[in-house]
């Protein structure tokens, strides 16, 4: 028989596909955590234009030279983070870098701490890497608990931190003050923060969307062009940090994934240098979607929090509901998808149609009756 490493048996598929699995075909999905846009014309234009002019061979590890200025110039115009290309690492999507900066920052028995229900991926990967996934459950209100956040960065084993707003699967935003005092405790336990800020451009309310890089620079900055510009399928993300961060991630990069696609690369450089209005626009229609389904969701009786920020709802929905509501034909996931503390709710992703929406408002009356 086959023997595994154990740090691979020890981790699970994600729950979520799971779930589409009890629905029937013409179900409605809410499931998905992904934009169900299209990519801007502008960025295909420029994928085939790369294809055209030949640009298929290897890239630098780090990416393509103007790719990793765009991004460094987009850093300093919108993030306020003062950097230059030597700063940028362009990654396979978000998750690449998420990967390689967990990879270069944790030894065996290191602690990774992240919030509770969270993205899937945190402690994953710091299981991965041989590491202690140490999860921190959020307040009643959804939003990151600060005290407790400091009472586990305390511990020698504490690493990292990886902090995520707007969060998946809550749709919370953090206050500018959350954020810098996390950054700052951070400092002061010798503990380095991981800024997933892959939704930072979809904020509807009054919080405005801060880096946490802003406040210290114990901060890896990792985004993506999957969620702004609706380019999942591309995998193209980036981190950024201090040059001595850079100098041992792109040594993991080198070696396990030599350097993102070249094509997808000189799209992003389009997304991220040229024309921005379709950004807006998917914003603009995600936040009616979300006014829409909160306001349903409030009509039915179903207790939610008002999400200010990606494009995921997390209402109190216990396991069994989720289920009726499944069977019933539409696609939602239970929380504890992502960490035992997301039990009794469900993460309902408004990434579909208002038509879609409605309909499946509709179905869940029907359940609730
Ligand atoms: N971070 C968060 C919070 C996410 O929700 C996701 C995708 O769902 C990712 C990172 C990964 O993004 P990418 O598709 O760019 O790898």
């Amino acid at each position: 028989m086959t023997q595994f490493a154990k740090r691979v048996t020890a981790i699970d598929i994600s729950g979520i596909r799971k779930m589409f699995e009890g629905a029937g075909p013409d179900a409605i999905n809410m499931g998905l955590g992904q934009p169900d846009f299209d990519t801007p014309e502008n960025i295909k234009a420029a994928a085939v234009a790369a294809l055209a002019g030949g640009k298929t061979g290897y890239t630098n590890n780090a990416g393509v030279d103007e790719l990793r200025a765009a991004v460094a110039a987009k850093l300093s115009r919108e993030n306020n983070i003062s950097c230059n290309a030597g700063n940028v690492v362009i990654t396979a999507g978000g998750s690449g870098a998420l990967n390689i900066a967990i990879q270069s920052l944790i030894d065996s028995g290191e602690k990774v701490i992240f919030n509770n229900p969270g993205f899937v991926s945190y402690g994953a990967l710091t299981t991965l890497a041989g590491g202690v996934p140490d999860p921190v459950a959020l307040r009643p209100d959804l939003h990151l608990d600060v005290e407790t956040i400091k009472e586990h960065m305390s511990d020698p084993k504490a690493k990292v931190f990886v902090l995520n707003s707007p969060a998946n699967p809550t749709g919370m935003v953090e206050t500018p003050e959350t954020i810098r005092a996390i950054v700052e405790s951070a400092a002061d336990y010798d503990v380095t923060v991981i800024s997933d800020e892959v939704y930072e451009k979809f904020c509807y309310g009054s919080t405005k969307f801060v880096s946490a890089a802003t406040f210290g620079d114990n901060v890896v900055t990792v985004n993506a062009a999957s969620k702004t510009y609706a380019m999942t399928g591309w995998r193209i993300g980036f981190l950024a940090a201090s040059e001595e961060i850079v100098h041992e991630v792109i040594k993991v990069q080198q070696y396990t994934l030599a350097c993102a696609t070249s094509i997808a690369q000189y799209a992003a450089l389009e997304a991220y240098a040229g024309p921005q209005d379709s950004v807006a626009a998917m914003k603009k229609e995600y936040e009616a979607r979300r006014n829409l389904l909160i306001a349903g969701l409030t009509d039915l009786g179903i207790p939610v929090n008002k999400p200010d920020g990606a494009f995921y709802a997390f209402p109190k929905i216990d396991a069994e509901t989720v289920m009726k509501i499944v069977n019933a034909g539409v696609i939602i996931t239970p929380g504890t998808a992502f960490g035992s503390a997301g039990v009794g709710y469900a993460r309902m992703s408004y990434a579909t149609s208002q038509k879609n929406i409605k309909a499946a408002l509709e179905r869940i009356a029907k359940v609730m009756e």
